[in-house]
């Protein structure tokens, strides 16, 4: 990756973590999750409105590094609209970019998260809100964390 892209990419993350989309609580929501991430101090609560098999409505809050949250803020607009099947199949796709498994060429600006790869740790910071966002649609409502053990 050139320097010019990286830097690109640096400037989507922080420019979503300083005005993140969809943050926000969601009063009539069919599911919700919670995430957290002890080895960074992430958390995020995820919110999904179900109408049918479409998410009619996504958002977000939370706390943490500005890659979680620009993680939450970019998925959030780029699953809005889409199927549960899509969702889903969505966070397959971008776990495989944050892992180094795909270049993610088709991703548009979740592609700024290419380079998390060659950090372990932030791995867990990128996905903790697609966590959260599967556990919501699977089970409406739970916690999650990255950790076995928290504490
Ligand atoms: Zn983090």
């Amino acid at each position: 990756m050139s320097a010019e892209l990286d830097e690109l990419y640096q400037s989507i993350i922080l420019d979503q973590n300083r005005r993140p989309q969809n943050f926000r609580a969601m009063e009539s929501s069919t599911g919700h999750a919670d995430g957290v991430n002890p080895m960074c101090g992430d958390q995020v609560t995820v919110w999904v409105k179900l109408n049918g098999d479409t998410l009619e409505d996504v958002s977000f809050q939370g706390q943490g590094c500005s890659i979680s949250k620009a993680s939450a803020s970019l998925m959030t607009a780029a699953i809005k609209g889409k199927t549960k099947a899509e969702a889903e199949k969505l966070f397959d796709d971008f776990h495989d970019l944050i892992t180094g498994k795909t270049d993610g060429a088709s991703m548009g600006r979740l592609k700024a998260f290419g380079g998390v790869f060659r950090f372990p740790l932030r791995v867990k910071c990128a996905s903790l809100a697609w966590h959260a966002m599967k556990s919501a649609l699977e089970t409406g409502a739970g916690t999650l964390s990255t950790e076995p053990h928290e504490g």
